[in-house]
């Protein structure tokens, strides 16, 4: 099963069998009041990974008016283990059903850096492609895996795609993006330095949680946008993912006043002038 991807975002990171104390509620609304994002950037390794983790959070600030880009770092190319696919095959197949999932949750593009999914490493090229596209983008707010995730419980091994790109991204945000002397061939792109504001990274268990969202109103998009994952639901050999999907919200959500939940660790890098 080496090379099967799925898994790394099937049953068992949908449930990572979650307890403990709830960290303090904070609403969709709550945050958007106080800090409406207005471009986000979402960095990620597989195609999948934006909806299975954070997909209804990308649905709330869409349908508030941010514009909201996604990075897939990989090509998805490993995403299927039955025998007579080619990485090329699987990978066309993965991009056709992650656009239409960003389609789903109302994302405004899809940038697809294309490294080989399985193998991927935390190199200066990967570094300086990721800030080449936040120093493109200047976002307001960036989502990235969380480096330090290793497994949930033990129950799940983290996939070491996500871990590459979640140790990349915190480069990214210091030094290379803002500082200039980092990658002086962006800046003969045009590419200028830039501060990152906010970086939030999805998190699975509650005492890594600093707030968590209440992804009631938009989970019924979440579940479509994973839907259209087709292929590696078929993997997980899921019917019907929503479920799940409804089950592991409601425990990230425990303790709260809302039913639905998703979770973040959230670094304020930036003070507001
Ligand atoms: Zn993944």
């Amino acid at each position: 099963m080496s090379g099967l991807r799925a898994p790394d975002v099937g049953p068992a990171s949908l449930d990572p069998g979650i307890t403990g104390k709830p960290s303090p509620a904070v609403t969709l609304n709550h945050v958007a009041n106080e800090r409406a994002p207005s471009r986000v950037l979402a960095v990620f390794a597989h195609p999948d990974d934006a909806e299975f983790t954070f997909g209804g959070t990308v649905a709330s600030w869409t349908s508030s008016g941010a514009e909201v880009v996604y990075v897939c770092v990989t090509d998805g190319s490993a995403g299927q283990n039955q025998p007579g696919w080619t990485r090329e095959a699987v990978a066309e197949v993965r991009q056709k059903e992650m656009r239409e999932a960003a389609s789903i949750l109302g994302v405004a593009d899809v940038v697809f850096l294309g490294y080989v999914d399985g193998y991927l490493e935390v190199t200066l090229d990967l570094r300086r492609d990721l800030t080449r596209e936040v120093r493109r983008f200047r976002p307001d707010l960036i989502v990235a895996p969380d480096p330090s995730h290793l497994w949930s419980r033990k129950r799940y091994i983290n996939h070491p795609d996500h871990r590459a790109v979640g140790e990349a991204m915190l480069a990214v945000v210091n030094p290379d993006a803002p500082s200039r002397p980092q990658f002086p061939e962006l800046l003969d792109e045009g590419f200028e330095p830039f501060e990152v504001p906010e970086l939030w990274l999805p998190t699975f268990e509650p005492e890594e949680t600093d707030l968590v969202l209440d992804i009631g109103p938009v989970i019924d998009k979440k579940v479509a946008a994973l839907r259209a994952h087709d292929s590696q639901l078929k993997n997980m050999g899921t019917e019907d993912i929503e479920p799940e999907v409804r089950e592991h919200a409601e425990k990230l959500a425990e303790g709260r006043e809302f039913r639905y939940g998703e979770g973040f660790r959230v670094f304020r890098l930036k003070e507001e002038g």
